[in-house]
């Protein structure tokens, strides 16, 4: 993990654009803050140390001082700076793969991890309720939006529609006809993530958690009957850990291996779009939109009048670093697809982009337990950690508080240390992408 805490920003002249876009190293929604927590020096002890100060690790350090514990959180940057602060903003009960491979895969295990992301949603939606945070949250369900017309049809004859959720077509939903039609999920909906990361942050300060900012760990070491959390310029002493540092995990020697593959998602916003346009693309709901292909793409309308789109083509490395900027093949074809989709909005120019690292677990789902004795980890996050990160995290920190396992994190707990290696590589991200493309280009001839 890099030591840089400035944020880089640079403009570019894209293919698909006629003006100039803005690249940004960090988050797209809100400003990054300017005032930081002290970061850690000297010697330190404490219960427990939070390593990772995401959703995850700021809601579980958050939990663990509601039970009285003595919390430090370290965080290398800024608490809600990572993904937390940068994602699209959607929050769904939706699980990393498909229903049907989940049901063939864990027969045993759907049902509790259906549970556990629905619960999730619930939890996150008091999360910003209970603290009163501003993020602009409205509860508009999501549309997962079949990308083509023999999509729709499989859509049509396996969906079990019910209270929560319909399936019906573009005009019925109100979004533009490049989609034929879709399921439209009536739990959740969207937010703007950086408002809602900073403001747990701000929660986090208010509270008896002792954070501490811009505090890179490079080493964490169980010796029995402690963890010790070594820093560039300090160290911690603590019964116990927690690990929520999502796709930096595996530059911890401590956490298991194969745990987390990091895989970078761009985000790409474009400029104000009238309301008429929005109309006129048929986008009348104004609901928002993920695609069902092998990588999804996703749209949605923001606060600011803006539309925001994201994913469709992912890259990874073996070493994230935090200050990537977003690389211009990949926002040219993120707007590639943005104008197939919208055909009617051809004059509207992208304006900004920016990334965020996900970790990837192999099955692609949340999950959490031991690294040692006394160091406990989560990872949440496969796309949809929005809700699932600090749900996971607060359940892990009621385990740790010794107040026993609920049956959600039973459901996603992880006995074993050992991990099979993912699938996730720059040579089946780029296939994914291909098929994607494949199905898309034969449906429409
Ligand atoms: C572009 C994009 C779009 C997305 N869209 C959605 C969406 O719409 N809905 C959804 O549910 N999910 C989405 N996600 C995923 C979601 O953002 C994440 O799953 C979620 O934020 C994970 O939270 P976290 O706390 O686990 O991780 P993070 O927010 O990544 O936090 C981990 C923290 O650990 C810190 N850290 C790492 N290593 C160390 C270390 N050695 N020492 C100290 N600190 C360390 C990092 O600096 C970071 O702040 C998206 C992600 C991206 C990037």
């Amino acid at each position: 993990m890099n030591d840089d805490w400035t944020n880089k920003v640079g403009t570019r002249m894209n293919k698909a654009g006629t003006a100039p876009m803005t690249y940004l190293s960090g988050s797209g929604w809100v400003d990054r803050p300017t005032t930081y927590e002290p970061a850690v020096r000297g010697d330190v002890s404490c219960d427990v140390v939070v390593i990772g100060g995401g959703l995850g690790g700021m809601a579980a350090a958050l939990r663990l001082a509601e039970w009285g514990r003595d919390v430090v959180l370290v965080e290398a940057d800024v608490c809600g700076w990572g993904a937390s602060g940068r994602n699209a903003g959607y929050l769904t009960p939706t699980l990393g793969s498909d229903p049907r491979i989940l049901q063939r895969c864990y027969p045993d295990r759907v049902r509790g991890l259906y549970r556990f992301a629905n619960n999730a949603v619930d939890f996150t939606e008091k999360l910003i309720e209970s603290h009163g945070i501003e993020c602009g949250y409205r509860q508009t369900g999501n549309v997962a939006a079949a990308p083509t017309a023999a999509a729709f049809r499989r859509m049509v004859a396996h969906a079990r529609p019910g209270k929560r959720a319909v399936v019906a077509d573009a005009g019925q939903l109100g979004i533009p006809p490049a989609f034929p039609g879709g399921m439209h999920i009536k739990v959740g909906g969207v937010l703007n993530p950086g408002e809602l990361s900073l403001g747990v942050r701000e929660v986090v300060r208010a509270s008896a958690v002792r954070a501490g900012e811009r505090s890179p760990v490079r080493r964490v070491v169980d010796s029995g009957d402690s963890v010790t959390v070594e820093l560039a310029e300090g160290r911690i002493r603590a019964r116990q850990a927690i690990l929520t540092t999502n796709a930096f995990t595996n530059e911890l020697d401590v956490a298991p291996r194969h745990l987390s593959t990091p895989v970078w998602v761009t985000a790409v916003e474009t400029e104000p779009v009238s309301p008429e346009l929005l109309d006129a693309a048929g986008w009348t709901s104004r609901a928002p939109i993920t695609t069902q292909h092998l990588v999804m793409q996703s749209f949605r309308t923001t606060s600011r009048g803006t539309i925001v789109f994201t994913t469709r083509s992912l890259q990874t490395s073996r070493r994230p670093r935090a200050d990537r900027m977003p690389d211009q093949r990949v926002v040219d074809d993120l707007v590639r697809g943005f104008r197939e989709r919208f055909p009617t909005l051809a004059d509207i120019a992208p304006a900004r982009a920016w990334g965020g690292w996900i970790g990837l677990t192999p099955s692609n789902l949340a999950v959490a337990g031991q690294a040692t004795g006394r160091i406990s980890y989560s990872l949440a996050c496969n796309g949809h950690g929005l809700p699932q990160a600090p749900y996971l995290g607060t359940l892990l920190a009621d385990h740790v508080a010794g107040q026993g396992m609920h049956d959600d994190l039973s459901a996603v707990w992880r006995g074993s240390r050992r991990f099979a290696p993912g699938i996730v590589n720059p040579v089946t991200l780029r296939l994914g992408w291909l098929a994607d493309r494949l199905t898309d280009s034969l449906d429409r001839r």
